[in-house]
């Protein structure tokens, strides 16, 4: 495992949050429930959107896990340099 490995690994699980597929990530929940996380596309602003399949993700709202898989993300993104 590379340092690269390791740091991306710690972000993850500092987050909750576990890579279970082609975008495609489960966020543990506060009372440790699992909900799935996926990329569903590209929003007209040209931000990623994504979806979570907890009862408030499902009505569209913006829940605590996408904020959270979110932020994961956006730290990830500084640590491998992506756009
Ligand atoms: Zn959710």
């Amino acid at each position: 495992m590379t340092d690269m490995d390791a740091a991306h690994a710690e972000i993850l699980a500092e987050y909750g949050v576990t890579e279970i597929g082609e975008n495609k990530y489960a966020v543990t929940g506060s009372t440790g429930n699992m909900y799935t996380v996926s990329y569903v596309g590209c929003g007209d602003c040209g931000e990623g959107l994504w979806e979570c399949d907890c009862p408030a993700g499902k009505h569209g709202r913006n829940c605590k896990h996408l904020t959270r898989a979110i932020n994961c993300f956006r730290e990830l993104a500084n640590l491998h340099g992506w756009e």
